[in-house]
């Protein structure tokens, strides 16, 4: 790890040279300076000032601002280059319901600034000229990748519980332990969770899945993840005495979340994919372990979860459906896969396949390379039936609801039945797409 890494972008130089020629101290901070020290490209690059709001503003007349929360110090200032945020030094003072500061005060001081942050590996700030400033020895927890509170862990956590999402967030983003005292303070503090919005806590929960280590993180800290999920807890316990087995349900669910690609509605889909099975456990014949119907019965209690977490529509929909898909029987036929491409859609039926795979992984290795051959099998076919344009949906049946007004069907439930009675047999290749061999099989339905 080296400072030569920290190259600043010529538009972020030049803010801070002019903010310094009217006279305020400004550095680069935050994210921006860990992430440079680690070798990564920033995403974005904040700035920390003693100029306040105002005076940011007026040392930019040619620029135009938002005001993003000039009450906490902060102005957008909107460059050709793309906005940056630039924040007056401050300190926070008392917290009201864990989360909001009650009120906070401008500092003259960046070591008090650097203070209010979270982590000290989010607490370093960078001047082109000055250098590094890190009074909290940020670089040597970069280089130990560990995640350690800014001052009290239990003081901070309590303060603000969104901290503790935070540090689990960032521990499955960049591979990093969590230090001993944060650790416990965490776990300590959780409760206080319950006070923070349901929408943050969803965006941070959507961190920790899409992090590269967020299996090993939940393995570490779930605790922590049931105080704002309970309804996962029963996972826990929950032992699967069958063949397709090796895990309790919780276990399994690591290693598909371990699996699965890092895409937001598949990673929540496997977290989720199986909620339901402790529900449905019935133990059957020689001890055997049953879970009749859990796909349903997860996607209702998954319903609830993103429901409360206020997830937006779409991606809630999404999951939703990859949870009740998820318990395919394999191999697949073309007729079904025709079925799955009707009912999903192209890029969910890629999703669900990855999700397949990832929930094979979760199980004994003995089942693997036959249900794997099936499940690529299923993709060849999805992608032959979209290259060869076959039809599987109502859009590309060779009749429509038209033609069987004409045939003289009441356009009621009938005719809709009557179309996908036919859409079924072409998909399961009883019958071929062809005009007049379905509007012969429609009369006969007529007749009926
Ligand atoms: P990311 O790459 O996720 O944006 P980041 O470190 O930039 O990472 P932000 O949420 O954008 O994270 O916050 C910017 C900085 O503000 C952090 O680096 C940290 O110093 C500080 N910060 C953000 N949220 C908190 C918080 N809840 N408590 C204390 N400091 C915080
Ligand atoms: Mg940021």
């Amino acid at each position: 790890m080296s400072l030569e890494k920290i190259s600043v972008p010529a538009h972020i130089s030049e803010v801070i040279q002019r903010l310094e020629e009217k006279g305020f101290e400004a550095w680069c901070v935050g994210g921006c300076v860990r992430d440079s020290l680690l070798g990564n490209s920033p995403h974005d690059w904040d700035l920390t000032t003693a100029a306040l709001p105002q005076e940011i503003k007026a040392c930019f007349p040619e620029f135009g601002t938002v005001d993003t929360g000039i009450r906490h110090g902060t102005v957008t200032l909107l460059l050709p280059e793309g906005p940056v945020e630039i924040t007056t030094f401050r300190v926070d003072g008392g917290y009201r319901d864990n989360r909001h500061p009650e009120l906070v005060r401008f500092s003259m001081n960046l070591r008090e600034d650097l203070s209010r942050r979270d982590f000290t590996i989010n607490a370093m700030a960078y001047e082109e000229k000055k250098g590094l400033a890190d009074p909290f020895h940020g670089r040597e927890d970069l280089e130990h990748k560990l995640l350690r509170c800014v001052g009290d862990p239990r003081r901070r956590f309590s303060e603000d519980a969104l901290r503790i999402l935070r540090a689990l967030r960032f521990a499955s983003r960049l591979g990093f332990s969590i230090e001993e005292e944060t650790r416990k303070a965490a776990w300590m503090e959780r409760k206080r969770m319950q006070a923070l919005s349901q929408e943050r806590i969803c965006s941070e929960i959507k961190g920790l899945l899409c992090g590269a280590y967020a299996s090993q993180v939940l393995r570490e800290n779930r605790e922590i993840l049931f105080e704002v999920l309970p309804e996962l807890i029963p996972m826990v316990s929950c032992t699967q005495e069958n063949p397709f087995h090796c895990f309790t349900v919780w276990e399994h669910t690591l290693h598909v979340l371990d699996a699965s690609p890092r895409d937001f509605v598949v990673r929540m889909a496997a977290l989720l994919h199986d909620c339901g099975k402790p529900a449905c456990k019935t133990i059957g014949e020689n001890g055997v372990a049953h879970f009749y119907g859990h796909p349903k019965e997860s996607a209702a209690q998954a319903a609830k979860i993103l429901e409360r977490l206020r997830c937006s529509k779409k991606e809630s929909e999404e999951i939703l459906e990859l949870v009740r898909a998820h318990g395919q029987e394999l191999p697949f036929t073309p007729g079904r896969v025709k079925k799955l491409l009707n009912r999903l859609g192209e890029t969910q039926l890629s999703r669900l396949f990855f999700l397949l795979r990832a929930d094979l992984s979760g199980q004994p290795s003995s089942l693997w390379e036959e249900r794997s051959r099936w499940i690529l099998e299923g993709e060849r076919m999805a992608g032959e039936i979209l290259e060869q344009r076959e039809c599987f949906s109502l859009k590309d049946l060779a009749v429509n609801g038209r033609d069987l007004l004409q045939l003289g069907f009441p356009g009621d439930r009938r005719l809709g039945e009557a179309l996908s009675r036919l859409l079924g047999a072409v998909q399961e290749g009883e019958l071929p797409n062809e005009k007049e061999v379905l509007l012969a099989k429609a009369e006969e339905l007529l007749r009926l």
